[in-house]
């Protein structure tokens, strides 16, 4: 294969052994790595990598080197330079997830296919049907009540895209639910808001994640637009109901309230089984829009129905009496980036706020199984898009209700021995309340060093030893450190002994 340095792009040639020839040497590399699976890569072979990259001085700049040539310097230049966030399964930063084999393979149909989903037409192509078979399994999976309750739905770039989805048709709603038939869509924000006579919308909720802002400034409501209603100091992730009715019921001001159902600090939950009916129906009678972030929190509804999950069973109880609901899939359900889920109650709402008008020849519906399944682009953002639905199909054909519930389930298991550990050590404070019982915890553990001029320095000393990687943040003003378990790889036997012994040694080099 090397030396046939063919410029691809030439018609005429039958590409499968070249691209099988790729696919053995990317694995081949992925096996290499993975034998060693440290979480960052040498900080030697990270500068090698950047320096590898073209430069536009050079005399050969952006002359072809044809494929075999550039796969080569992607795989032995460039991959060095990446990390492991996928391949070690201790790589705890962030909630990143990482990709279950049966979801990388079907990522590659993806490619190899290369479908463009957002358009429906009959006759076209299966993808659309198999896109809305693959949210039909989600909402049943999350059991989130009769699929027909979820009749508007689509797969976005993340969760912070279907975030900006929610705002954008919460914004529709509550300006028409003050003033028949004004729509944002069609006049606009500034004047849809002065014929219903509102002086602005608000944005309710408590520890938001930092991409509820995004959404709010993307969508026109502002960054200032967004409100923290924590319950108390001692909870800040709780939404306060109380204020919550008293910020509804301000004169001119329409309000989205936006759940975060599992936050990214502690794993804990805004809501619980009695908040969700009262808040609905604190919604209905105000005219609000109910939007949830669960983005990872809630596949806590994926786990088993067993004793020590029922507190988290609890905490995301009656998420589904939602308007809309964000969710990522490549978090906890590991597949590959670039797979959010976006579900909408309301059929028509999202289709005033997407819809490409005077295009009709886009629009049409197709029928599958007797379900009209509308075509995507006049629920979400894009009119093109790839088959982002088949990696997490193939995840949820693989394994299925049974499967997924014991992931999340050894996820939750190692993050709960590595609190436990925390707790009882004298190095660390285990965070938000050390007091708090173990099966209040989700998969995300939150801790500081006892020592503070340890604490300042901890999350670069734990990540500079490549064993584990963790990331930091604040809590109630100080440095904290976060352990976010999102791996399918995530195995308590294996693991507790080397984030014990990380976590033991870092203490010990003061
Ligand atoms: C990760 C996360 C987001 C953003 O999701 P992306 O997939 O990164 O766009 C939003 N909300 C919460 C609660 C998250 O954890």
């Amino acid at each position: 294969m090397a030396g046939t340095a063919s410029i691809h792009g030439s018609i005429s040639e039958d590409h499968t052994e070249f691209l099988l020839h790729s696919y053995r040497r990317i694995r081949q590399t992925v096996s290499e790595r993975s034998s060693d699976a440290t979480t960052l890569p040498d900080p030697a072979e990270l500068a090698h990598a950047i320096a590898a990259l073209p430069h536009a001085g050079n005399t050969d700049f952006l002359s072809p080197r044809g494929a075999p040539a550039a796969l080569e310097h992607i795989l032995s230049a460039l991959a060095p330079g990446l990390n492991n966030q996928n391949l070690s399964g201790r790589y705890y930063g962030f909630v990143t997830g990482g990709v279950l084999p049966v979801a990388e393979a079907a990522d590659n149909v993806v490619t190899a296919l290369d479908q463009n989903v957002q358009v429906n037409m009959p006759g076209h192509s299966a993808a659309p049907a198999v896109e809305d078979a693959a949210l039909s399994m989600l909402v049943a999976l999350l059991e989130l009540g009769p699929d027909a309750d979820w009749p508007a739905r689509t797969f976005t770039t993340g969760a912070t895209g279907s975030n900006v989805l929610g705002l954008a048709c919460g914004r529709e709603a509550v300006v028409a639910r003050r003033a028949e038939g004004v729509s944002v869509a069609e006049v606009g924000f500034l004047a849809a808001c002065q014929v219903a006579g509102i002086k602005g919308i608000q944005v309710l909720t408590s520890m938001g994640h930092a991409s509820l802002s995004k959404a709010a400034s993307i969508v026109g409501l502002g960054h200032h637009a967004v409100k923290e209603l924590p319950a108390s100091p001692e909870e800040p992730w709780r939404l306060d109901l109380d204020a919550v009715e008293r910020e509804l019921a301000r004169e001119g001001v329409a309000s989205i309230v936006a759940v975060s159902a599992g936050e990214v600090n502690t794993g804990r939950f805004a809501t619980n089984a009695l908040d969700m009916p009262k808040l609905r129906s604190l919604a209905d009678r105000y005219g609000a829009w109910v939007h949830v972030d669960g983005a990872f929190g809630i596949f806590a509804r994926a786990l088993p129905k067993t004793d020590e999950f029922l507190n988290l069973h609890a905490n995301v109880a009656g998420l589904e009496l939602a308007d809309s609901i964000a969710a990522d899939g490549h978090k906890i359900l590991n597949v590959p980036y670039d797979a959010g889920i976006f579900l909408c109650r309301d059929a028509s709402i999202p289709s005033q706020v997407f819809q490409n008008p005077n295009a009709a020849y886009l629009a049409t519906p197709s029928r599958a199984g007797g379900a009209i399944i509308h075509s995507a682009l006049n629920v979400g953002l894009e009119n093109s898009r790839r088959f982002r639905a088949l990696p997490v199909y193939a995840v949820l054909l693989s394994e299925g209700r049974q499967g997924i519930a014991s992931m999340v389930a050894r996820m939750v298991a190692l993050a709960r021995e590595l609190a436990a550990y925390i707790r009882a050590s004298e190095d660390y404070e285990w965070l938000p309340d050390k007091d708090a019982p173990l099966e209040n915890s989700f998969m995300v553990v939150l801790f500081r060093a006892m020592d503070p001029a340890l604490n300042e320095v901890l999350v670069d000393r734990i990540n500079a030893t490549r064993k584990i990687f963790v990331s930091g943040t604040k809590w109630k003003g100080q440095k904290a450190c976060r352990i976010a378990v999102s791996n399918w790889r995530a195995d308590a036997a294996k693991d507790l002994p080397i984030v014990q012994e990380v976590l033991t040694s870092v203490a010990q080099q003061q």
